[in-house]
């Protein structure tokens, strides 16, 4: 059993800075936890209090029902994988796993042991002997995660810890992160900058900016269901496309207005967005959302022209211009068999399904209400 519990957690630094703000988090026995959020939004730092690194200014912070607060970083029973490995050089391999455990004596054959199992699931048996400066970074973030293994500990936390591996590598050790965590089965706690990481390894997402928590959720419930315009923006790639759109009612039907196009919202959606009558929200539609049309209907459709355009192989990303005096910027994700050039016209029609609002002032869902009925608390 390992749970994680942050009540009401913040941190000031010197010279007043509130770098985490009343940070609430529950990190349920074996699951996989991923904070992330912009640079400088407070995940490291709140990484950092559970590791016992960095003293709690404010709130309480619980592992399985005991207040850490004061506790020791070397009695919390957890184990840290930082970005830059944090290998001792003049060690082997051997002996950078194994040192942790000598100093809290564990006994030479039960080093052994530990060391031969975590070298094994994480196939580094062969560099046992070598020195860090004789691996590649891939190798050296596998002997770090290595050293945290060894250990047991009820809670491993991993502090951006692919960041200097390139792309190819780390797509590769994020597949071995989550793999591992399955089978360890333990509690992990996992701080990055990359939503894709974020997506693709969690089962719980934080998403963290400013210092404070902004929503936390699964994977696809952030993805269908984001609370705010940061959110949605910040989860998903291409991000959302947001456009100012007028909201008029005609006849008790809602229509939002660009200038250059209209859009009936669905009927569940025009219920909440029908408030802001006679005013601009953001409707917000991701790039994935947006169908091209060769031949379109006179409603909910989308007149743009392409002024980027960018093949991936698998699919095409568009840049597009709307026709209206504002020329909203917006991208959309095509089939590579269509053929586009640059200055082309072209229809698209939105899934409105998928289409989020947002308040202009606040940012905030206008669905929020709606989406609770959904997705629960
Ligand atoms: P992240 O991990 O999301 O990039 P951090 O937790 O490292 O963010 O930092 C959050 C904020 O706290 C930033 O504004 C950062 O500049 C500030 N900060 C971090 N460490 C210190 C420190 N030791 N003293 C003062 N401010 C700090």
């Amino acid at each position: 059993m390992a749970k994680v519990e942050l009540k009401s957690i913040s941190k000031v630094y010197e010279g007043n800075v509130r770098a985490v703000d009343n940070v609430n988090i529950v990190v349920d026995d074996k699951e996989f936890v991923v904070f992330v959020g912009p640079s400088g939004c407070g995940k490291s730092t709140t990484l950092r209090m559970v590791a016992g690194l960095e003293d709690i200014t404010e709130g309480d912070l619980y592992i399985d029902g005991d207040l850490m607060n004061d506790v020791p970083p070397k009695d919390r029973n957890i184990a840290m994988v930082f970005q830059n490995y944090a290998l001792y050089p003049h060690m082997t391999v051997y002996e950078n796993m194994a040192f942790g455990l000598r100093i809290k004596k564990v006994p030479k054959d039960e080093i052994e042991r530990r060391v031969q199992e975590a070298a094994r699931i994480l196939d580094i048996e062969k560099f046992l002997d070598r020195k860090p400066k004789a691996l590649s970074g891939g190798q050296r973030q596998r002997v770090a995660v290595g050293r945290a293994i060894v250990r047991n500990p009820k809670v491993f936390l991993f502090d951006e810890p692919l960041s200097n591996l390139d792309a190819k590598l780390r797509v590769q050790m994020r597949a071995e992160i989550s793999s591992l965590h399955n089978r360890l089965n333990a509690t992990m706690i996992y701080v990055t900058h990359d939503q894709v990481e974020a997506m693709t390894m969690a089962n719980k997402i934080v998403v963290m900016k400013d210092g404070k928590v902004q929503q936390i959720g699964s994977p696809m419930n952030l993805y269908n269901y984001p609370i705010n315009k940061f959110v949605a923006g910040f989860i998903g790639s291409p991000p959302m496309n947001f456009l100012t759109v007028k909201v008029e009612e005609k006849g008790g039907s809602v229509a939002l207005n660009e200038g250059s196009f209209e859009i009936k919202p669905l009927p569940q959606h025009a219920e909440y967005i029908k408030k802001y009558a006679g005013k601009e929200i953001f409707f917000g539609i991701r790039p994935e959302d947006m169908t091209y049309t060769e031949k379109p209907a006179a409603e909910n459709n989308i007149s743009v022209k392409v002024t980027v355009v960018e093949p991936l192989g698998a699919d095409i990303h568009l840049w597009l211009t709307t026709a209206s005096p504002a020329a909203q910027q917006m991208v959309a994700r095509t089939e590579p068999h269509h053929l586009f050039k640059v200055g082309d016209a072209a229809n698209f029609t939105p899934r409105l399904e998928k289409a989020r609002y947002f308040d202009k002032e606040t940012e905030l869902s206008i669905l929020a209400e709606l989406d609770l009925q959904v997705v629960g608390k």
